[in-house]
């Protein structure tokens, strides 16, 4: 208990409230001489005395019970009873203690609740799947969630937001929602990266009217998958036209010539009908090609269920090539495991993987080559790769080979009766059946195509 001056002059100032009535008594009594001189202060002295026990005492609880509280503050996780066990004491303060303790309890749930709430959001906006920043009205940064920083691929993200993003659309609809103009519409934009990434941007001011702080907030919505999907889509249309056009072009143009200044022209009409059944084969098998893929994209997820021998699969692919690859001056040298190799396919399809893979690889090579197919065994996997000793492809053209109508050499393609097509459908057909299909090849020398389909167990 301190000691101090103005506690010494309260408790004056309460003894003698206090005593007063006493003294008021004896005064009265003496001046009526009722009691004698010396006896006043004896009687003013005895009611001193407790009143001066008494408010020690009221002052110590009084104590007490703030150090009780401030302990229970530090010490939230302690139980009532703990801290604020009933004692016995002049004042009623246990009952003022266990109401502040209720209440306490009610603060700390509801404080609980709005952490919890509070923690739900930041969980909620950090699992947000596109990119959002929360920005003050200096631009600067102040929140950003996951999908941000993987999208900025940095680790963390603060200062001006044109140090990530400087389109001037952006920033116009920026400063716009500032300004109070509203929300903006849809901002459509490109960020140069190593890969140009297309971007569809929202800004939505969050201010209510008794914000002192203006807020706002910059979604991120990455179409760059569906720009390439819509490219894609395009070029398809315009290649396939390209391609069934010029086989048309030629046919109109022969059909017009044999009917006109070549009708009694005999050697001309054989000349013109051969061409015309070469460019209605490219046609059909363009056609078929087309389909093909198509269908085999329709039915890609759902796996084949069939048990197909590989080594027979490839047995008769290279059976039936033989001849061809003979006329040409090649030849083809297949080396398989000795027994069956069994895999979960669908033979037609891995027939026609192989029949391309090993017929691209006859058009490809050298004359008086020799085309090796090699069938092993990897653990779980059966591989198949077919080399050929030809010109080889550049890297650059590599990762673009399976893409449908896309050509090394257009014209020697064409010349060759390619549609461009071949490589896209042993994509999808491998892809159908799990596997994987690597094209490795150095130019000048040759190209090996591998495929690796799982074994089936
Ligand atoms: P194509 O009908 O033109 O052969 P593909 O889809 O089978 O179509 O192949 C696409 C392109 O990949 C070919 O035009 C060719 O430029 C290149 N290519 C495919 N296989 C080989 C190979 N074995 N050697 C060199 N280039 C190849």
């Amino acid at each position: 208990m301190k000691n101090s001056n103005g506690y010494f002059w309260k408790m004056l100032l309460f003894v003698a409230a206090a005593t007063l009535p006493v003294a008021i008594v004896a005064f009265w009594l003496q001046s009526h001489d009722h009691l004698n001189q010396n006896y006043v202060w004896l009687l003013i002295g005895a009611a001193a005395l407790p009143a001066v026990f008494l408010y020690n005492r009221i002052v110590r609880e009084i104590h007490a019970v703030a150090i009780r509280m401030e302990k229970a503050a530090q010490s939230p996780e302690l139980k009532v009873e703990e801290q604020f066990t009933s004692r016995a004491g002049l004042l009623p303060v246990d009952e003022l203690l266990l109401t502040m303790q209720h209440y306490r309890r009610v603060l700390r749930h509801l404080l609980e609740e709005a952490q919890s709430r509070q923690d739900d959001a930041i969980l909620l906006f950090d699992m947000l799947p596109d990119p959002i920043f929360v920005l003050d009205k200096k631009r600067r940064i102040r929140q950003t969630n996951a999908a941000a920083k993987v999208f900025f691929n940095t680790e963390t993200m603060e200062g001006d937001l044109t140090a990530y993003i400087r389109h001037p659309s952006l920033l116009k609809a920026v400063e716009a929602s500032f300004r109070g103009e509203g929300n903006s519409e849809r901002i459509e934009f490109a960020i140069p990266d190593a890969v140009l990434r297309h971007v569809a941007a929202y800004v939505v001011n969050l201010d209510e009217e008794d914000d002192i702080e203006s807020r706002l907030i910059v979604t991120l919505h990455d179409v760059t998958a569906s720009k390439r999907l819509e490219q894609m889509r395009v070029d398809f249309v315009a290649n396939a036209s390209h391609e069934l056009r010029t086989p048309l072009a030629i046919l109109i143009g022969a059909l017009e010539t044999l009917m006109g200044p070549a009708r009694d022209d005999l050697r001309a009409h054989q000349r013109f009908l051969a061409m015309m059944e070469a460019q209605s084969t490219r046609m059909s098998q363009l056609i078929d090609d087309l389909l093909s893929l198509s269908q085999i994209e329709v039915n890609e997820h759902s796996r084949p269920s069939g048990q197909v021998n590989l080594t027979e699969v490839i047995q008769n692919v290279t059976g039936l090539i033989r001849t061809r690859a003979c006329d040409m001056g090649k030849s083809i040298r297949l080396v398989v495991p000795d027994g069956p190799v069994h895999v979960t396919a669908d033979a037609d399809q891995l027939t026609q993987v192989f029949t391309n893979l090993v017929d691209n690889g006859l058009k490809y090579s050298r004359g008086n080559s020799e085309i090796d197919v090699v069938v092993t065994l990897n653990g779980k996997d059966a591989i198949v790769a077919v080399t050929d000793k030809g010109e080889g492809i550049d890297a650059s053209h590599l990762p673009r080979l399976t893409e449908r109508f896309y050509r090394v050499d257009s014209d020697r393609s064409r010349q060759l009766g390619g549609t461009g097509l071949g490589l896209a459908i042993v994509k999808h057909i491998v892809s159908r059946h799990r596997g994987q299909l690597d094209i490795t090849s150095t130019v000048g020398e040759g190209s090996t195509f591998t495929v690796r389909l799982p074994l089936r167990v």
